[in-house]
């Protein structure tokens, strides 16, 4: 759907993957993620996302009973090991710990997002090891918890993580973590914020249905590196727009797991409800997570990570989605800024001329050039594969 000015459609990264246009849209020397040329009504943005989600093949369980009951007999695939990243002033590192465990790593503070190393929720086996084992987390000074779904608020993995930390938790989840010892228990509502050794956390909305134990947070988290939005769980909704206007985030954590059966998708996203969310963050890279660890839903556990290549791939969007294995890193790098206002990395400037749309962010660099930029700032290899 055109907007009323005959601009570029809706989604520019995303368009229509039937209507035979592929690829394209999406330079990789400018950021991902705009709202220029986007019609206010998100409405029709919901509508679409419908619309294109009917179309969709995707492999499914014909009965999770009889999956789980297989996995039972099955042990866990290995995850990658992982050292820990080195991480220096001005970089952030990501470490991927599984479902939707993710440590973000700034130089001065380590925080552990939805720690959770359970080998089961309920009845339900974990398919691979966790990414970060709770012995390799001494350094976590702050824990976020996204709400309170036991596969995101996990008493038995928070009792693993040092009770010197900070831990953040929604509204309603200082009851649950208060026993357990931690130095200091911060509830936070929507607005929220809190500063703890020069990285500040603020709490965003996120939409995951009304019951008590999934309202919930996202968060929005900047230190000395490229600053990080970290959604757990929930559903594509407006507010991602909302989110971006004001904070563009460098790096999105988006959830991409348990849209099946459909219904799901009013607290869930697929990968292309998160590729739509990236886009309205204005973010510059996409990190998936809450997938491929426990079948909590209809879709085949592969199917989020599948979808998403093939999303990725359509589109040309490898600069700006970083797939992380469980246990694998990757270490982000804070572009620097010339006199004239020109972002630079390595002597070249990037973006401006050639792939600028318009009324788009010109000057600034894709993370592609962000991860050029690392080996000559990072002192030591922190990616453990290629
Ligand atoms: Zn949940
Ligand atoms: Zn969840």
């Amino acid at each position: 759907m055109a907007p009323a000015d005959g601009g570029p459609r809706a989604g520019l990264l995303l368009g229509d993957p039937f209507s035979g246009v592929f690829g394209v849209f999406l330079p990789a020397a400018i950021p991902p993620a705009t709202m220029d040329g986007m019609p206010g009504d998100t409405r029709s943005r919901a509508a679409e996302l419908r619309a294109l989600h009917r179309k969709v093949p995707v492999a499914r369980y014909r009965s999770l009973m009889l999956h789980w009951l297989g996995r039972w007999l099955r042990s866990p695939r290995r995850a990658l090991p992982a050292p820990r990243p080195h991480v220096g002033p001005g970089q952030v590192a990501i470490t991927f710990g599984g479902h939707a465990t993710a440590v973000i790593r700034y130089a001065e503070l380590t925080i552990a997002f939805d720690p959770m190393f359970g080998r089961w929720i309920r009845g339900v086996r974990r398919a691979v090891e966790p990414g970060v084992r709770a012995d390799d987390l001494g350094d976590v000074g702050m824990i976020v918890i996204s709400h309170r779904h036991l596969d995101h608020l996990h008493p038995a993995s928070l009792a693993l993580l040092p009770r010197s930390a900070t831990i953040v938790v929604p509204p309603g989840g200082a009851a649950t973590v208060s026993p357990l010892g931690f130095s200091r228990v911060v509830e936070l509502n929507v607005g929220g914020d809190l500063e703890l050794r020069g990285v500040q956390l603020s709490a965003e909305p996120m939409a995951h249905g009304d019951d008590p134990l999934a309202r919930g947070l996202s968060y929005m988290i900047r230190g000395d590196g490229p600053s990080v939005y970290a959604c757990g769980d929930g559903a594509w909704f407006p507010g991602f727009a909302d989110i971006g206007a004001r904070h563009q985030p460098d790096v999105a954590l988006l959830p991409i797991g348990g849209f099946l059966p459909g219904s799901f998708r009013e607290r869930h996203m697929s990968p292309l409800d998160a590729m739509y969310a990236f886009e309205d963050l204005r973010a510059r890279l996409m990190i998936p997570i809450h997938y491929g660890a426990f079948a909590l839903s209809y879709e085949r556990l592969g199917e989020p990570e599948r979808w998403l290549r093939q999303l990725v791939r359509e589109r040309g969007l490898d600069a700006h989605v970083r797939i992380l294995a469980p246990g694998e890193s990757e270490l982000f790098v804070t572009p620097r800024r010339d006199h004239d206002g020109q972002l630079t990395l390595g002597g070249r400037i990037l973006g401006g001329a050639g792939g600028q749309r318009p009324g788009h962010r010109g000057g600034e660099p894709a993370f592609d050039a962000l991860l050029g930029e690392r080996a000559a700032a990072a002192p030591e290899p922190t990616r453990p594969t290629t």
